[in-house]
């Protein structure tokens, strides 16, 4: 763990005192005094840290169109350079179809080709940036971690379902932050106030605001609609509703009494600029109906879906992906092996096709080759499915220490596969650390024979635990070894060591204890 997740970790657990000791500050946008426990300088350091693993578990950028990500950049930089609060920002595009939108601290944000569909201005684009812009520059994500808001320990789980496993795409390690910050419902204050200044943001940046209003209809439209992931999308996190309309409404007859008017809605340059990825919707929509096909389990079909959508996007990586991570599924590893070159050849910086044919390539025994590639998906984005595979590998190959750290990570994760990497662990560490689970000590009882009390604290019951039972009786140091052969998990249990001191012995003079010296696990 880095040292600022540490810090970050324990401001998650500190009581709410320890906050006093921290000086008050101005918020850059809305010139509020609140106080900041998270400098500028530590949140973008988190911003730099998350922004890649946290892109990487919304599907990874959308690189087959740089020359979208190029202009949404320059919109969402011609907008925050109205910010009062310079950071160093920076947005890009991820294939998703889900119309959603996030911001991290230290300003980067980033937005899903599925909300750029919904879109049909520049003005529309200025806005929905302009809003992530200041929840960025407002510190919201910020003060999400300052406040304990995110959940501790909790599992994000990725969007990608590899194989059967539903727990393959869980993120472990220092990732699950940006994971949580990203998916982090700010309230509704945050929401007017990044209305509120994002809009104003994009007026002086020479947009018309009603752009803003548009882009609010357009959210309700579609929110009545229920278009297909809406509710995982933006709006879980930003309701779309009349009442916002007519605030944002409001706020442009502000703007435009202020002196705002003439803005450009730059309804063509959007049109112009975003034409290719309209043209290739048919190929993604045949993309999407593929992944659902597979959770239905028609795999045939999916694979005909998939086909299409490569015969309309040849270059687009992830349709060869899906049918790689199909393959796999079936345990055809030769074919998977291939599929994955083929989306590596598109795009060699998505985890998910260094995962998968790490995992075939370990299933074939080639396990050089697998190491390579699962350690290459986890410097992109540290799954579950990942680090307990490189933990099994380790052990094979009598790397003990590298074993119990992936391990370790791997056992966050929920489920079975969390359970199975957490047992792995404590077969290897408790042997090396018994001290770490077991507390024990002696007392003698009313008939003066000497019970040994053991607390086990590992989660799993311990077999063949072994203690130096030490007394000193009458001024003599006695050792005797002693031994029990399961000792319950999770509690105190107590044995009789077997030994009884002489009667009339000064119990003054009698002090004694039980040293752990090993413990396993069956
Ligand atoms: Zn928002």
């Amino acid at each position: 763990m880095n040292t600022l997740l540490r810090k970050l970790m324990r401001i998650i657990t500190v009581p709410s005192v320890a906050v006093l000791l921290l000086t008050c500050s101005v918020n850059p946008v809305t010139g509020d005094r609140e106080l900041a426990i998270i400098s500028e300088r530590e949140e973008i350091s988190i911003g730099s840290q998350q922004y890649l693993p946290s892109q990487q578990s919304q599907g990874g950028q959308l690189i087959v169109d740089p020359e979208l990500t190029a202009y949404v950049n320059e919109v969402g930089q011609r907008v925050a350079a109205f910010s009062p609060r310079k950071l160093p920002y920076e947005f890009v595009v991820l294939n998703n179809s889900v119309p959603n939108a996030w911001a991290l601290p230290g300003g980067k944000i980033a937005i899903n080709r599925g909300l750029l569909y919904e879109l049909n201005t520049e003005a529309e684009l200025a806005a929905v940036l302009g809003h992530e812009v200041v929840h960025s520059a407002a510190r919201h994500g910020a003060q999400s971690v300052e406040r304990g808001m995110l959940l501790q320990g909790a599992m994000v789980i990725t969007a990608v379902a590899l194989s059967d496993n539903e727990y393959a795409g869980a993120i472990v390690g220092g990732a699950q932050l940006g994971a949580q910050l990203i998916s982090t419902r700010y309230g509704r204050d945050a929401e007017r106030e990044s209305d509120l200044y994002g809009t104003r943001y994009m007026a002086q940046a020479g947009y018309d605001p009603q752009g803003a209003v548009g882009l609010q209809e357009a959210f309700v439209r579609l929110s009545e609609g229920n278009a297909p992931g809406w509710l995982e999308g933006l709006f879980s996190s930003h309701p779309a509703s009349q009442e916002r309309v007519q605030n944002n409404q409001q706020l442009v007859n502000q703007l435009r009494a202020e002196g705002f008017t003439g803005g450009e809605t730059g309804a063509d340059r959007y049109q112009q600029r975003t034409a290719s990825l309209r043209a290739a919707k048919p190929a993604y929509d045949a993309f999407d109906e593929a992944q659902q096909l597979i959770a239905d389990d028609n795999i045939e079909e999916a694979e005909r879906k998939l086909d299409q959508a490569i015969a309309l996007l040849p270059n687009e990586a992830r349709f060869y992906g899906l049918k790689a991570d199909i393959a796999l599924m079936q345990r055809r590893y030769g074919a998977a092996i291939d599929l994955y070159n083929n989306a590596l050849l598109r795009d060699d910086a998505y985890f998910d096709y260094y995962l998968g044919r790490g995992m075939a390539y370990s299933r074939q025994g080639d396990s050089a080759r697998a190491r390579e590639d699962l350690q290459a998906s986890v410097n992109l984005l540290p799954t579950a499915m990942a680090t307990n595979e490189l933990g099994t590998m380790a052990l094979a190959s009598n790397d003990r220490s590298g074993a119990k750290q992936y391990f370790q990570m791997a056992a966050a994760a929920p489920g079975d596969m969390g359970a199975q990497a957490q047992a792995a662990f404590l077969r290897l560490d408790v042997p090396d650390n018994p001290t770490a689970y077991i507390q024990s000590a002696v007392y003698l009882d009313s008939r003066g024979r000497l019970i040994v009390q053991v607390q086990n604290n590992a989660p799993v019951p311990l077999a063949n635990v072994t203690f130096e039972l030490q007394g000193i009786l009458g001024g003599q140091l006695e050792r005797r070894p002693f031994s029990v052969n399961n000792v319950p998990a999770s509690r105190l249990s107590e044995y009789d060591s077997g030994l009884t001191l002489p009667v009339g012995t000064d119990m003054t003079t009698v002090r004694g204890q039980a040293i752990v010296r090993s413990a396993t696990i069956n």
